[in-house]
């Protein structure tokens, strides 16, 4: 049987009308799940009983099981759930000035064998369905007792590797009569799937897109992140421009910084220059070293040095600070360290 987690509201209008009742009952089934978060059908007080047993026939609930749940001193909080086919994943919460934000897992590992990432060294298993995203973002709200206010789809997998599943996902988590996450509260990386990045500009939802760039030329990129082959920074930057046309909305840019390889004022300059006349926001990240990698962080005075460089050449840059390395929920920590492979 399936989750009604998986179900947007078209979906769920469909459903009704294929049993003859009204398309209102998807808004209301909305409610239930996702305002009242009912835990049993039976909970439902605005439907006749036979309409309950129908949806009781049609579908489960589901749940994801939480495995284990640390908090960082910090105030960053790391659950590892376990699906239903017993692979497990790596979901973040992390305690923000403007509210709560979670860090959605996307995929069950990863197949963009970037070099530097921790997340990639277990291949692929499949693709997360909607329910298994939506479920994530329920579990830790109830597990923290907090209002989630704020989503980054920056946890272990390539959102745009699992298109659809994470389109869905979307339009569930910012429905008006759910959870109600805001479009402009929701971020999602990519590590730069061009044709999906053109795709998600012509998507209803003005939700924000980050890329991920960590090299200011295709020789670096190429290096570090082998899809650069398949689609180079010059695809990756016209998809950009395509975005902003088209959504008038600002791109981040995620930029980490790797000792030696990606950290040079040259580098810096370059990356000005690539991104000039760009509504970008360049988001400068300390590398997060991982066991069996031979990349470093950048020394503290040369991520300065290249801030101050971005800075001087008029790029909206900020340095950002790493949360939660003490649980491993840091920035391309998520490992999964008990999955199956
Ligand atoms: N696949 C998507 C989202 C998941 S990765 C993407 O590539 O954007 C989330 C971010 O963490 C990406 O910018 C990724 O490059 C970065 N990251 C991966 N490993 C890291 C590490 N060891 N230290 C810091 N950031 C890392």
């Amino acid at each position: 049987m399936e989750s009604i987690y998986n179900y947007t509201e078209d979906m769920l209008k469909e459903y009704w009308i294929s049993k003859g009742e009204k398309s209102f009952r998807a808004p209301q089934t909305i409610e239930w799940l996702y305002r009242h978060q009912i835990t049993s059908f039976d909970e439902i007080t605005n439907m006749k009983k036979t309409v309950i047993e129908e949806l009781k026939k049609d579908f489960t609930l589901g749940t994801l099981e939480c495995v284990t749940h640390q908090k960082s001193k910090d105030g960053t909080q790391k659950f590892l759930f376990q699906l239903e086919d017993g692979n497990l994943i790596e979901t973040v919460l992390m305690h923000q000035e403007y509210g709560y934000s979670v860090c959605v897992t996307t995929e069950v590992g990863c197949n963009m064998d970037c070099q530097f990432c921790a997340s990639g060294m277990k291949k692929k298993l499949r693709n997360l369905e909607t329910k298994e995203m939506v479920l994530q973002i329920l579990m830790v709200a109830k597990l923290a007792n907090v209002r989630v206010s704020h989503v980054v789809v920056m946890g272990i997998g390539e959102p745009f590797d699992n298109y659809e599943n994470v389109i869905s996902f979307l339009k569930i988590i910012n429905h008006p009569l759910g959870l109600e996450i805001g479009a402009r509260h929701i971020t999602v990386s990519t590590c730069g799937i061009v044709p999906k990045i053109i795709e998600y500009s012509d998507f209803d939802l003005q939700v924000n897109l980050a890329i991920s760039l960590h090299a200011p030329n295709n020789k670096i990129r190429n290096q570090l992140m082998p899809i650069n082959k398949a689609y180079p920074i010059e695809e990756i930057i016209k998809a950009i421009r395509y975005y902003i046309n088209k959504t008038n909305r600002r791109v981040t840019i995620e930029y980490i910084l790797i000792k030696g390889i990606n950290d040079s004022i040259e580098c810096a300059d370059e990356l000005a220059t690539l991104l000039h006349g760009l509504n970008v926001y360049v988001n400068l990240i300390p590398y997060n070293e991982v066991v069996g990698k031979p990349y470093e962080r950048s020394k503290k005075e040369d991520m300065v040095a290249f801030f101050d460089w971005l800075k001087k050449r008029r790029i909206n840059v900020q340095l950002r600070k790493e949360q939660g390395s003490d649980i491993d929920a840091a920035c391309g920590q998520l490992r999964s360290k008990h999955m199956k492979s």
